[in-house]
This record gives structure tokens, C-alpha cells and sequence, in this order.
């Protein structure tokens, strides 16, 4: 893939990038440029450029605006302390991106395509990654939608992919904290057939009101269930679970409606090097609450590309409160082997950085 770029960049000036670097917060300023992509049935994938960051402007018709057909993926630029920028496995978001499509009937990205885009958008606005200090990155927001002007419902003829760019701060300020969970029993956002496995925005719609619920309960995130018993956990809104027994075992949510998370996948692989079983399979609320209780669960915590690992603290529903577990040890080891890895203090021995 051929990708031009422009020639009249309009960069924010030095002094308002520092203090933008100094506090960056989460997905509300973002960098210099983006890059898109066009596809057509006729042109294949073409046009793939890098312009000055600014608004679209769209046809009212755009057929995404009104049947939701587009996909994303969520990853980071991470800076190393010899000052080299790395991503953590972007093949596998390619991947998903690949697994997204097929499922929200779009062409698909060749994963090399997807992996050249991203880091050229990255070059090209290489001084909005942090400093490694502060664990901060540069947060890549690549999506697709359906950007033809048409009423019909049927997949769109005309296609736009686009790589954003955002400097984020550290998800924890002063230090690990766990996040509080509110129990769906009124919501789903999945179920068998469904979109629960491919990262579109219908299903972040769909676990909005859910989300509000939480807001309102003093928690940080939800708990989704399955759709036909309400009784096995899914995933939260925007992470993967994970569950540690006294005997080390370690259980987590099996694939078919959840997010195939690449921190889950990451995490299942460096457990079971570590020693760990891991289990992927149903896991009831009731195994949760009973085994909070009795002590045969010592830790549960969540995972994604935000916070990368987090400890669970309560787990909050109508039918009262399940107690944090009693430790946070397997969790932490398995941040910091994380953490390690994507800001370059611990040895990338899976081979999971990516060079930009
Ligand atoms: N589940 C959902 C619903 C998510 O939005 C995310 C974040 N992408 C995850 C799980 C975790 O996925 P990843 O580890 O790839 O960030």
C-alpha cells in the first residue's frame, strides 16, 4: 500500500503540545494528522493518505449514520527510554479488525496493510507519543465505516478506513486501585448469532444504559451476563474477566459472544508460562459469589488495553454486595510482566513488541 502525506501539515505549536503531553487525560486531543483509506468494489482498497487532523464532512445519507455499519479497534504507541516507539502485538488488533469485518459483512484490511497505516500515522506524529515516565502512550484509535450515500440496507459499496491518534495519561494516577462492578440482570449486550465477538459500536451502544446504571450505584463498570439464563459472565463494558483460584488455577469467560480481548489472550498465554492452569469456560455468577465466600477464588481482575490489569474489588447487585477477594498478587505480577514488556523494563520474551 502506497500511502502519500500531506505536504501542508498544520502541527499544534511546541508549547501547547507539552502541556498537552503533561496532562493528556483520555480521548480528548489528538495529534497533528490522520490517515484514511478508501475502499470501493471496483478500486479495492486505494487512496491511502495522511492529511491534517480535521472534521469529516458527510453526506446526511451516509449509510453508517443510519445502520451503524462500521468497526474499530483500540491500541497504544508506547515510548521506550532510548526513545524508540513500539506497539504491543498490532497484528492481532489487525486480526480482530479482519474477524470485526467479516462479521459486519465489510471487505476486509489485509493485516499487513493495517499494521504499514497505523505506523505510519505513528511516524508521522511520532512527537505526540509521552515519554515512558508516568507510564502515559499514545493511544490509535483505527475504525471503518460505511461511508457510501445510500438508504438501502445492504453492505455498503464505498468504504472509509481511518487511523486517529490520542495522548493518554496513565489509567491509574497514584497507583493500582480496583474498580467496583455493578451487576447487569436487565441488560445484555450480546447473545448467540450477535455481534457480541466483533468490536462495533452497536455494542457499546447497547451497554450504555447498563453503563449508566453502574454511574448511578457509585461503580466503575458493568457486568454483563449471558443472554439466555442471565447466569454465566460475559466480559464487562470494556474489559475481559479473569478469576484465580487457591490452587493457582485460573479461570476465564470462554469466546462466542465476548471480546476476544489481546490482553485476555496475552494474559492466558503468560499465566500458563508462569505455571498457571487456565481454564476458559462457563463461569456462573454463583461460582463468583460462592467462591468469594468460602476463599476457593483469591482474586479476580479485569484486563484490557486501558488499564491493562486491574484488581475487582465489590461486586454490586440487587441481591447485595460480593466482597473483594483477599489478594491482588497474581494480578500485580501479571501487570507489572505486562506493564514491563509494553515500556520496555522487562525483556519482550513472547516477542510481542512491534517496532514503529
Ligand atoms: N471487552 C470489551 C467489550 C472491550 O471494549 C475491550 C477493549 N478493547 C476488551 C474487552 C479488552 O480488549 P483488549 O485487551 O484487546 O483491549
Amino acid at each position: 500500500m502506497q500511502i502519500s502525506t500531506t505536504a501542508n501539515p498544520r502541527p499544534v505549536d511546541d508549547t501547547r503540545l507539552a502541556e498537552i503531553l503533561a496532562n493528556p487525560g483520555f480521548g480528548q486531543h489528538f495529534t497533528d494528522h490522520m490517515l484514511t483509506v478508501e475502499w470501493t468494489p471496483q478500486e479495492g482498497w486505494h487512496a491511502a493518505r495522511i492529511e491534517p487532523y480535521g472534521p469529516l464532512t458527510l453526506d446526511p445519507a451516509t449509510a453508517v449514520l443510519h445502520y451503524a455499519q462500521e468497526t474499530f479497534e483500540g491500541m497504544k504507541a508506547y515510548r521506550h527510554a532510548d526513545g524508540s516507539i513500539w506497539t504491543f502485538r498490532p497484528e492481532q488488533n489487525a486480526a480482530r479488525m479482519v474477524r470485526s469485518s467479516q462479521r459486519l459483512a465489510f471487505p476486509e484490511l489485509p493485516v499487513d496493510d493495517f499494521v504499514a497505516c497505523v505506523d505510519a500515522l505513528v511516524e508521522a506524529d511520532q512527537r505526540w507519543v509521552p515519554g515512558s515516565e508516568g507510564e502515559k502512550s499514545l493511544y490509535l484509535r483505527p475504525f471503518m465505516f460505511a461511508s457510501e450515500v445510500f438508504l438501502g440496507v445492504r453492505p455498503a459499496q464505498h468504504v472509509t478506513f481511518m487511523v486517529i491518534a490520542s495522548p493518554a495519561g496513565a489509567y491509574f494516577k497514584g497507583g493500582v486501585k480496583p474498580v467496583n462492578l455493578w451487576l447487569s440482570e436487565s441488560f445484555t449486550r450480546a447473545g448467540r448469532g450477535g455481534m457480541g465477538a466483533a468490536k462495533t459500536g452497536g455494542n457499546y451502544a447497547a451497554s450504555l444504559a447498563a453503563q449508566r446504571e453502574a454511574i448511578e450505584q457509585g461503580c466503575d463498570q458493568v457486568v454483563f451476563l449471558d443472554d439466555q439464563e442471565f447466569r454465566y459472565i460475559e466480559e464487562l463494558g470494556g474489559m475481559n474477566l479473569f478469576f484465580v483460584h487457591a490452587d493457582g488455577r485460573v479461570v476465564t469467560p470462554e469466546t462466542g459472544t465476548i471480546l476476544e480481548g489481546i490482553t485476555r489472550a496475552s494474559i492466558i498465554e503468560l499465566a500458563g508460562k508462569l505455571g498457571h492452569a487456565v481454564e476458559e469456560r462457563k463461569f456462573s455468577i454463583d461460582e463468583w459469589r460462592d467462591g468469594v465466600a468460602s476463599g476457593e477464588i483469591t482474586e479476580v481482575f479485569a484486563c484490557g488495553t486501558a488499564a491493562v490489569v486491574t484488581p475487582v474489588g465489590e461486586l454490586r447487585s440487587p441481591e447485595g454486595v460480593t466482597p473483594a477477594p483477599s489478594s491482588t498478587e497474581l494480578t500485580m505480577q501479571i501487570r507489572e510482566a505486562l506493564v514491563g514488556m509494553q515500556f520496555g523494563r522487562a525483556e519482550d520474551t513472547f516477542g510481542w513488541m512491534h517496532r514503529v
